[in-house]
């Protein structure tokens, strides 16, 4: 390797001491044309640190190195791989602090919601680690009867992680610990806003013992030239992709191809339904978790309120004056419900997305502006008398606005709630079970929270239908996306 870029340098992020390089082939080192990006805190805008930035070819080197240690990991044995996750996740638990301190200075959500992303993040490996030694195949006799089936699985091969930076650490997990339980290699690159959460995660994973070559990791501002120039090579088998629609079919396109393996993670517009029986303050509650949480910064967020004109009034009530306490402030400040956006670019975004809706009609009860100061942060808002048709009710909203639509009856409700290309997740509201059970049967969405406004969870399926992906992961079949299956026909018939 050239010594120039053999270098290992590191910043020090709210107190962490954070590596800030590329990880190829187990060493830190500088992307091949010695450029650096900067990370900038959300709440304050300033530089907290500078991040080697992957050219191309740095990507190509992390996919050699995948692919060199390809075939020892994935022929290593399962309780191997099992100890080694295990051993990050007691890593990543007993620095959930240092964690949860760098994910909110890189994306500013409040210290005790980073905890939380830390504890569910953590969970991936514990979870992936427990799958790892249980992947079965089959042994069956034919048909016919006169051979034997039997299959096995195997893993896939160098797979590409490609994560946003809405959870920077427990959409890095999710992937890693399948991949890695799985048995295959992987390069991985965090979204540009968040690349220190990973870069942390990377430096755990090495010290708990993870291989030489096994992780990869290429942060780049050159996200769109890094798929082009990975997805052309063969020796790349899968890409798992979390982030928005419109990237995820294009990287659909480029991994048609090859012939790629692909599992997508996309955005959605989580409706919440809120049915003429629910009990209303249990429904606030769990409105406040669904549209609050990271700031409405969510791919699982609720994006629509639809409720039962029976209810709307004292729902609405108790949403607004939930909504105005919320308190917004930087995330180290221990009374901060809400933090900054992401960046400015997202905070005008949802400016616009609310002039627009009350340019045609809507009403404001709370919010609407963008606060004054250094960072990015947006008043929590809740708008009623929304048009179905306006940007604000078919688009992601990604921040801390609030729809409420009233609907006449709960079949009106359930038809808002499906209009629409996505189907991540939905919420529905009810204290009769058969009419949630018939709700649950007739919503289009991969994830459903009936009573509940968090669907998230390690042991669960998580992913969407329509346009909200393809594949799932967590949950008992997570694994699976990482695995392919061989099968070999015996002739077990006896020579004469
Ligand atoms: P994004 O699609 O802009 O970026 C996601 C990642 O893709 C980042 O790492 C980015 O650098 C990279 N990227 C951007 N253009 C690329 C290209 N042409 N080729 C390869 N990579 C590229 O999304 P975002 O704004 O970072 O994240 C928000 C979106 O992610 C929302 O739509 C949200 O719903 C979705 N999301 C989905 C889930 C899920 O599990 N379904 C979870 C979290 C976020």
């Amino acid at each position: 390797m050239d010594a120039t870029i053999s270098v290992d340098r590191s910043a020090v992020v709210a107190g962490v001491q954070v590596k800030t390089g590329l990880y190829v082939g187990g060493r830190w080192r500088a992307s091949e044309d010695a450029s650096w990006f900067d990370v900038v805190d959300p709440s304050t805008g300033k530089v907290i640190a500078a991040v080697a930035d992957a050219t191309p070819s740095d990507a190509i080197a992390a996919l050699g190195s995948a692919a060199a240690a390809q075939a020892s990991w994935g022929r290593s044995s399962a309780r191997r791989r099992a100890e080694i996750l295990r051993a990050a996740f007691e890593a990543v638990t007993a620095r959930r602090e240092e964690f949860a301190s760098v994910i909110t200075a890189e994306m500013g959500r409040p210290y005790a919601q980073s905890l939380g992303e830390v504890d569910y993040g953590a969970e991936f490996l514990r979870w992936f680690a427990e799958q790892a030694a249980h992947v079965h195949g089959e042994f069956a006799a034919s048909p016919n009867g006169d051979f034997t089936i039997a299959t096995t699985r195997v893993p896939v091969g160098p797979s590409l992680l490609i994560t946003p930076w809405n959870f920077p650490l427990a959409m890095g997990t999710r992937k890693i610990g399948a991949a890695l339980a799985a048995g295959c290699t992987v390069i991985v690159k965090p979204a540009e806003q968040t690349p220190l959460t990973m870069a942390l995660l990377v430096d755990v994973l090495a010290q708990a013992g993870v291989p030489d070559g096994v992780v990869n990791f290429v942060p780049t501002t050159r996200a769109a030239d890094q798929s082009e120039t990975l997805m052309r090579d063969a020796r790349l088998r899968k890409v798992s992709f979390t982030g928005s629609t419109p990237v995820g079919s294009r990287l659909l396109e480029q991994a048609a191809r090859n012939v790629m393996r692909s599992s997508m993670e996309l955005g959605g517009n989580g409706p919440f339904l809120v049915l003429r029986d629910a009990d209303v303050p249990s429904a606030v509650n769990g409105a406040m978790v669904a549209k609050f949480r990271n700031g409405g910064q969510s791919c699982v967020a609720a994006n629509r309120f639809i409720v039962h004109e029976a209810v709307a009034e004292e729902f609405i009530e108790g949403l607004v004056k939930r909504t105005s306490a919320l308190v917004v402030a930087d995330g180290t400040a221990p009374v901060a419900d809400i933090g900054p956006l992401i960046d400015d670019r997202q905070r005008q975004r949802v400016q616009r997305l609310v002039d627009d809706a009350v340019a045609s009609g809507a009403q404001l009860h709370t919010g609407g502006w963008a606060l004054p100061g250094d960072g990015y942060f947006y008043a929590p808002t809740v708008l009623t008398h929304v048009p179905v048709s306006a940007p604000i009710m078919r688009e992601e909203v990604f921040g801390p606005v609030a729809t409420v639509t009233v609907a006449a009856s709960d079949d009106d409700a359930i038809d808002l709630a499906n209009d629409t290309p996505f189907g991540l997740v939905a919420f529905v509201y009810t204290q009769n079970m058969a009419r949630a059970l018939d709700a649950t049967s007739r919503l289009d969405a991969g994830m459903i929270g009936v009573n509940r406004g968090l669907v998230s969870e390690a042991g669960a399926p998580f992913g969407g239908t329509k346009a909200s992906g393809l594949g799932r992961e967590g949950g008992h079949t997570g694994i699976d996306e990482y695995l392919e299956t061989k099968y070999l026909a015996i002739d077990t018939t006896v020579p004469a």
